[in-house]
């Protein structure tokens, strides 16, 4: 297991500034997501990892050894891209094995790693088939096998399950995180799926513009986002602005159009009274009553509601009457749908998840 260094790294595409000073360490063995929107240079730092883009300035290391201008075949990473590029003519266990024979190793050991690989994948029983005659998640465990048998240091993985439907993606996530922590992998993984990156990684990095702009465990990162930014491309959230009317280390008392809220500040931010703030509350995190609650409650009424099954989303109109604010509201085993019961309600989120951040 190794640990990957990342220090101060700058990459240019001509006038394109892709990677802007990125800074991180992952893990010996950590499952490290890079997330963020098209274009953030999430590909450009991966690919930077595997040696096919050069940094301009900054560097790269692998267990403390300078790779940053190392050959992509001396930096034995294992990859896996989003087309998994199987060679149609060759066996499952031929294209697997394709990697060693490059690498010049002997026939038996060659036979023995593509065995354990291909069984690590559970995919043992179909080393004679070609690729056409599997289905797109067999491919994938192929691919996966494949990036294994080499022994990497480190596995990069790009958008591995994008070709994949829905339920094999699934299938396939918990698959490869149990791959890697049988192997102690240090693993790269890029996606676009926040559900991916939240349900599989260790940590991860929310990357915009070529700047890294969060870094923490899925946890922290949904719950205690430190800017709108991460706040809105992770997961759903309700903005209200608001000024600060008092404020103590990690909370604060803001005047919002809902009232008075008592919220949380991230840690490392700060929000002084008399500041102007933005407060992120999660739909799931508005709770629904028929009775009011005094400690951040306020009364609305619910507009629309879709209803489906376990949950439903509402629009939730609060604050002034003549120009109220529109909430999404997830509830969860449904009780208040628009006009059963009423459609007046009340409304109260926990402190804990009314998240300050700053303007
Ligand atoms: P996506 O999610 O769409 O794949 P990404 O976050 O992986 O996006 P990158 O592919 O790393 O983004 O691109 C970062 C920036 O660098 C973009 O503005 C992109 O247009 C630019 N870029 C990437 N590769 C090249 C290249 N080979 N030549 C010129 N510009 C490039």
């Amino acid at each position: 297991m190794i640990s990957v260094e990342i220090k101060s790294v700058v990459k240019n595409f001509g006038t394109q500034r892709a990677l802007d000073g990125i800074s991180l360490t992952i893990e010996p063995g950590e499952l490290f997501f890079l997330l963020g929107p098209s274009g953030c240079g999430k590909t450009t730092l991966l690919r930077s990892l595997a040696g096919f883009y050069i940094p301009d300035s900054g560097s790269i290391s692998f267990g403390g050894e300078d790779v940053t201008r190392v050959e992509p075949h001396l930096r034995n990473t294992g990859m896996m891209f989003q087309s998994y590029a199987l060679w149609p003519h060759l066996t499952v266990g031929e294209n697997v094995a394709f990697g060693l024979e490059m690498r010049g190793l002997g026939r038996a050991e060659i036979a023995d790693r593509v065995k354990a690989a291909l069984e690590s994948v559970k995919m043992g029983h179909l080393a004679e088939r070609k690729p056409n005659a599997l289905s797109g998640g067999q491919q994938q465990r192929v691919a996966l096998a494949r990036a294994l048998v080499v022994r990497p240091r480190c596995l990069l993985l790009d958008e591995p399950l994008s070709n994949l439907d829905a339920k094999l993606r699934l299938e396939m996530r918990s698959e490869i995180r149990r791959v890697c922590k049988e192997f102690g992998l240090t693993t790269i993984y890029v996606t676009h799926d926040q559900k991916e990156a939240l349900s599989v990684a260790d940590r991860m990095a929310v990357l915009d513009g070529g700047k890294l702009l969060q870094l923490g465990s899925p946890l922290e990162v949904y719950q205690r986002p430190k800017s709108r930014f991460v706040a809105e491309f992770i997961g759903e959230t309700n903005f209200l602005p608001g000024t600060v009317l008092r404020s103590s280390p990690g909370s604060a008392l803001v005047k919002t159009a809902l009232g008075e809220l008592v919220g949380v500040v991230p840690e490392g931010e700060s929000a002084p009274a008399g500041s102007a703030v933005t407060v992120s509350l999660r739909p799931e995190c508005v709770h629904l009553e028929r009775q009011p609650v005094e400690e951040n409650g306020f009364a609305g009424t619910i507009g629309e509601s879709v209803y489906y099954g376990e949950s439903a989303q509402h629009t939730l109109l609060a604050g002034d009457e003549k120009a109220p604010v529109r909430l999404k509201v997830t509830e969860f085993n449904p009780r208040f749908l628009g006009g059963r019961g009423g459609s007046d309600v009340y409304a109260w989120a926990d402190p804990d998840d009314v998240v300050v951040l700053s303007r």
